[in-house]
């Protein structure tokens, strides 16, 4: 069947097509148990089959080494923002933290933390997240119980391209738009979360891969189900977790590995982003791209249309008439306007290259 879409949405994005028609495939009668994933209990052996497999594919495609845990939890990513303080602030006794706020969801995740502990933002305070600003102007504290940044803000755009040295301190990561999006040195990491339903699968699902010896610290207020220790200990099955986006993850796991890995989606992230900039870049100022260029993303690639200005009437025309040629959700988010494209792993390369014919027409029709 012709696909008549192209979705670049942020997320909830796209998932590879294979994936979809499996799990329809599987959907009445799971592995001839005669039942959907959806029926089936969270404590029998065929999910505990589903729940082990993927945390045995994401083990071998991240390269997690032993002394890390995994869970998958509920919650989302906002989920994390609190959980992270709840469990790691008390690391050390003057229970602080240092946020690198780089954009809109690092500094939900900072403000979010100061209930729990004393926050130390590491930047100074901008509306405008341009840029990640080199590592030597920032003032991280060795009495930090953690630092914590967020590796690719979706909604601006920008995307660290290396890893904070904390000289130390566990590094607390949000990966939710950019796990396996390119190879990752896990031993960098305290904590590693990630939403599923940009790279790796749908809404429900969370995950975190956390230290052992960062288990076992939380604050005696933190919520059961949010207590890393609990759902460690159970095996992310003290209470029903999210058992059908887990089993959606595991198929998306599958098909990575499929598809040559975590290094060919770097690489093809690499191909479809450079696609979209370059026609950004040479387009004489049509179109232009707000985010300095070493702090550019491969995810999410945020543009504003109109000669050397915004013109919102015209990003408006953009994003209608792609619509109209099947390139689907291209507006920016609310906050910031102007246009984004979301290219998660799902995307194909040549559904990048058919945006950027899209966009170069566009440009010679309404220069
Ligand atoms: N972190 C990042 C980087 C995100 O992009 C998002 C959601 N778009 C969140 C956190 C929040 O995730 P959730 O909606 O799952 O709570």
């Amino acid at each position: 069947e012709e696909k008549k879409v192209i979705n670049f949405s942020p997320g909830p994005a796209k998932l590879p097509e294979d994936v979809l028609a499996r799990a329809q495939k599987e959907f009445l009668n799971f592995n001839n148990t005669g039942v959907s994933v959806m029926e089936l209990s969270h404590r029998s052996a065929d999910f505990s089959q589903i729940i082990g497999h993927a945390e045995r594919d994401l083990r071998d495609l991240l390269e997690i080494p032993d002394n890390y845990k995994v869970i998958f939890v509920q919650g989302g990513g906002t989920g994390q923002f609190s959980a992270v303080p709840l469990n790691l602030i008390d690391l050390k006794p003057g229970a602080s933290a240092d946020y690198i706020v780089t954009g809109s969801w690092s500094a939900k995740s900072a403000k979010e933390a100061e209930k729990y502990g004393k926050i130390n933002r590491v930047l100074p305070k901008t509306e405008k997240y341009s840029v990640i600003p080199d590592q030597s102007t920032w003032n991280l504290s060795p009495e930090a119980s953690y630092v914590y940044y967020c590796a690719n803000e979706t909604i601006h755009g920008v995307e660290f391209q290396f890893i904070p040295e904390t000289n130390g301190v566990p590094l607390v990561c949000d990966m939710s738009s950019n796990i396996l999006s390119k190879r990752v040195d896990v031993s960098k990491f305290g904590v590693i979360f990630a939403g599923a339903q940009k790279n790796i699968g749908c809404a429900g699902a969370t995950l975190v891969i956390i230290r052992e010896d960062l288990i076992g610290f939380s604050d005696p207020i933190c919520p059961i189900l949010m207590d890393y220790k609990t759902q460690v200990g159970n095996n992310s099955l003290y209470n029903t977790p999210p058992t059908y986006s887990i089993y959606i993850m595991g198929l998306v796991f599958q098909w990575i590995k499929e598809h040559g890995g975590v290094a060919q989606m770097e690489k093809n992230s690499r191909q479809k982003s450079t696609i979209l900039y370059d026609i950004i870049d040479n387009s004489n100022g049509f179109y232009q791209c707000p985010i300095e260029r070493d702090s550019r993303s491969r995810m999410n690639i945020t543009f504003r249309i109109g000669v050397n200005f915004e013109d919102e009437a015209l990003e408006k025309k953009f994003i209608d008439e792609a619509h109209q040629n099947g390139l689907i959700s291209l507006k920016g988010h609310r906050s910031v306007g102007g246009i984004r494209v979301s290219i998660y792993n799902a995307v194909h390369v040549h559904e990048a290259e058919k945006l950027g014919e899209f966009m170069k027409n566009f440009q010679r029709l309404n220069i």
